[in-house]
């Protein structure tokens, strides 16, 4: 094996552009994943317009058959898989959990849980060809219970976002239970917290830059063998659940 190879999904714009170019700076073969391919082909148009190794794939995590196509596609070119990155992600519920609806509810977890479900599930086979697979599930610190539940917290946004927030959680409880199923794989499976990033998901509210955003998710995705997993990181160190 030569080279490391990477899908990152909705990697687009935003956060998942950068972790794609952050890991392909570093030598990794990204595999830029993107549920609208004139997008997608865009965004690697320009990362290899400064010499890096990207590809495009066309996968929407909400839909079965398009992570089965995307799946088939990557064995068919590669044969194997080394680091998946589940970012793709979307933030609906801007407001409190009384003007939630179960529609808006549903949405936000096929493709913040079931998405990432799906496509784990879909690309587990290539990554245990890998012998040293890394997955990476882009949550957030509005995942954490600990962090939900203290009055004093300092999160960013409080009392919104209850799909939002309850998906990340969920996401963060299936970053626990495949990093224990496949440990004997040699398949590390952590969850990163971004921060509070500059991006479309929050009408460039956050406070930190996509390259600030990226840069969890990058060390996470190249952990050595030693590294840990289970566990969920910020650039700060180790998150409460
Ligand atoms: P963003 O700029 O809105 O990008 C989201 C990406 O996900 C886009 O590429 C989008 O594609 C893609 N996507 C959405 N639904 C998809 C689907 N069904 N199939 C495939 N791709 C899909 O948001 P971001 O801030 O970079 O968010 C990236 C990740 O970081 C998310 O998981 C988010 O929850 C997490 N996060 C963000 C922050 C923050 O402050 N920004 C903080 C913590 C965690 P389209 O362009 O086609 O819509």
């Amino acid at each position: 094996m030569t080279e490391k190879i990477a899908l990152v999904t909705g990697a687009n714009k935003g956060i998942g552009r950068e972790i794609s170019r952050q890991l392909a700076a570093q030598g990794v073969l990204v595999l830029m994943g993107a549920r609208d391919s004139q997008r997608g082909e865009q965004a690697v148009k320009d990362l290899r317009a400064a010499s890096l190794s990207v590809e495009f794939v066309q996968i929407d995590v909400t839909s079965q058959p398009s992570v089965e196509k995307a799946a088939s596609e990557v064995e068919r070119r590669h044969g194997r898989l080394d680091i998946l990155v589940n970012n793709a992600g979307i933030a609906l519920d801007w407001f409190p959990a009384s003007e939630l609806t179960v529609e808006a509810f549903q949405q936000t977890f096929d493709t913040n849980v079931f998405g990432v479900f799906r496509v784990t599930k879909a690309f587990l086979p290539l990554l245990k060809k890998s012998g040293h697979g890394r997955i990476v599930n882009v949550s957030s610190g509005l995942g954490s219970l600990n962090r939900n539940a203290d009055p004093n917290s300092t999160l960013a946004i409080r009392n919104q976002l209850l799909a939002y927030c309850s998906s990340k959680a969920a996401l963060n409880m299936m970053t626990i239970h495949f990093a224990k199923e496949l440990q004997s794989a040699g398949i590390k499976v952590n969850s990163a917290n971004p921060g509070f990033t500059a991006t479309d998901m929050n009408q460039h509210r956050g406070s930190r830059t996509v390259e600030q955003g990226a840069a969890e998710p990058v060390r996470l995705a190249l952990l050595p063998d030693d590294g840990p997993t289970a566990g969920v990181f910020s650039d700060t160190g180790a998150e409460p659940w």
